[in-house]
């Protein structure tokens, strides 16, 4: 590839980069996609998929599809009237098959390089300089350092787990998210530092399968950025599941042991406790990853907190030059990431692209999940909006009790006047297929009326959608 020329050269083939060298692919642009990490390849060599694929997203989800299997066994068939009896779990074939699937996923990628002509070039990327109107870019892999230009760069470098100071990471008894997806036999006790999305998550997989789950936290608000209803469910429902919570807490230090670790915090009454525990995963936010890239040599820097600086396409200062996904502002989601690859593109080939921001969907994916898109009733309240609210609890839903899975509840929130939808906020077994009707809802500006006057499938979880639509106009049909 020495001394090749492209229109787009990508860097980093995680959710925003590999998506975005497909993307150029089929617009017909000459395209490279550069990944320098080998997470857990067996030849070794640098595979694409980046954090999602290779050590967060898929991983995590493969692990709780798997502990949550294993939960239903030895504690939800009973009220079904099956009797399951020793149930066991087998770790090492538990992360086996994670591995195996999160194998499959990175293949398919490379393969579909090769169906949209991306060159996956296996080596770290620094820039080089200009050379008239090509950027340079300069490859490192074990053997060689080479150079290739380029008309146009995405940078995709993504991120990296927050540190705690003082606290060293060895991925066999502290963890971050990645030894947190290997451990090889099922701690005893447990310490999460980080009650966010990640450590609920993880939190979940490890109790669900036997651990003594204890999550502390700096914050004391639980999940600050959902909607508070969300957020008090979420907590009752996971406390209830035996997560044990102490927030508000000032971590002191984390001393290795022997035989795991001891976590020394006060808690917010500013009482000393010291916890032992076999393993610590310590999730306290990830940030952006720009090292190494030499962006001063082009002229580009990072704001204070570490990221590119973009405008809402993307671009930065210079006009040829892009950055997206966990490296730039907004929230750090393998969809918002991809979702920018396909804007800049289109973009590059001169098309319109566009990302709406206001229509991003989250998801949490412990059981039941919680998932929500567009604002939440703190957020219309600060911002002095008048609105409307509907609300419908899946205990109503003929579906959920099918399931017995009544938790939860849809709750929509409609500009007062226009009825628009603003926000939508699920808690349920199935909150992350559900949120797509939302999602929709908001990126075809509906009102809560449309959602309310559309014909939906009986007996199904989403009809709660429909339920909490017509609410908003204090008439749900079934409560
Ligand atoms: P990344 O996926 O981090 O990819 C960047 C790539 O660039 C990396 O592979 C890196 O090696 C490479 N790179 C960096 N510098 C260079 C260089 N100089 N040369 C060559 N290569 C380079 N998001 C969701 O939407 N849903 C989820 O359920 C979810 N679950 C998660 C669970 C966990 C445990 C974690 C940790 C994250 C999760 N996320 C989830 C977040 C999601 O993984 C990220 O938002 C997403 O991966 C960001 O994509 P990206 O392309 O910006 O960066």
């Amino acid at each position: 590839m020495a001394d090749k020329e492209y229109d787009v050269v990508v860097i980093g083939a995680g959710s925003g980069g590999y998506i975005a060298a497909i993307r150029a692919g089929q617009l017909g642009l000459s395209v490279a996609c550069i990944e320098a990490n080998s997470y857990a390849d067996p030849r070794g060599e640098p595979r694409p998929g980046g954090t999602c694929l290779n050590v967060g997203c898929i991983p995590s989800k493969a692990l709780l599809a798997s502990s949550h299997l294993y939960d239903e066994i030895v504690h939800g068939t009973a009220k079904h009237g099956i009797v399951a009896e020793n149930a066991a779990v087998d770790i090492q074939k538990m992360v086996e098959r994670k591995d195996a699937v999160v194998t499959k996923m990175t293949k398919g990628i490379e393969y579909l390089f090769k169906k949209n002509k991306v060159d996956f070039l296996k080596a770290r990327a620094k820039l080089a300089g200009k050379t008239g109107e090509l950027y340079v870019v300069e490859l490192s892999d074990a053997t060689a350092t080479t150079k290739i230009f380029a008309k146009n760069i995405i940078i995709a470098s993504g991120s990296k787990p927050r540190q705690l100071s003082g606290v060293v990471i060895d991925n066999d008894v502290i963890c971050d998210n990645v030894g947190a997806l290997d451990f090889t036999e099922i701690p005893k006790r447990l310490c999460i530092v980080g009650a966010g999305v990640i450590g609920l998550e993880l939190g979940s997989v490890w109790r669900r399968l036997g651990s003594e789950v204890t999550l502390i936290d700096s914050m004391a608000n639980f999940l600050p950025s959902a909607d508070a209803d969300v957020a008090k469910e979420m907590l009752k429902s996971m406390t209830r599941q035996g997560l044990k919570f102490d927030l508000g807490v000032t971590i002191e230090q984390i001393l290795p042991e022997p035989e795991g670790a001891t976590v020394s915090y006060r808690d917010r009454d500013g009482k000393s406790v010291h916890l032992p525990v076999e393993k610590v995963i310590v999730a306290i936010g990830r940030v952006p990853a720009t090292e190494g890239l030499n962006l001063e040599a082009i002229g580009l820097q990072i704001d204070e907190r570490g990221y590119i600086p973009v405008d809402e396409r993307c671009r930065t200062v210079l006009p040829h030059i892009f950055a997206i996904g966990d490296v730039v502002r907004g929230p750090m989601l393998a969809h918002k990431a991809s979702e920018e690859g396909v804007m800049v593109c289109e973009i590059i080939a001169g098309q319109a692209g566009h990302v709406n921001y206001d229509a991003i969907p989250f998801v949490i994916y412990t059981s039941p999940e919680a998932a929500w898109v567009g604002k939440t009733e703190q957020e219309l309240t600060r911002a002095g909006r008048s609105f409307k609210a509907g609300k419908f609890p899946f205990s109503a839903n003929g579906r959920a009790l099918g399931h017995g899975e009544t938790e939860g509840f849809v709750k929509i929130l409609a500009d007062a006047a226009s009825d628009r939808v603003l926000g939508v906020h699920i808690v349920n077994s199935a909150a992350s297929e559900m949120i797509g009707e939302a999602t929709m809802a908001l990126e075809f500006q509906a009102s809560s009326e449309d959602i309310g006057r559309i014909c939906h499938a009986h007996p199904t979880l989403y009809e709660a959608v429909r339920e909490a639509a017509l609410d908003v106009e204090g008439r749900a049909l079934n409560i």
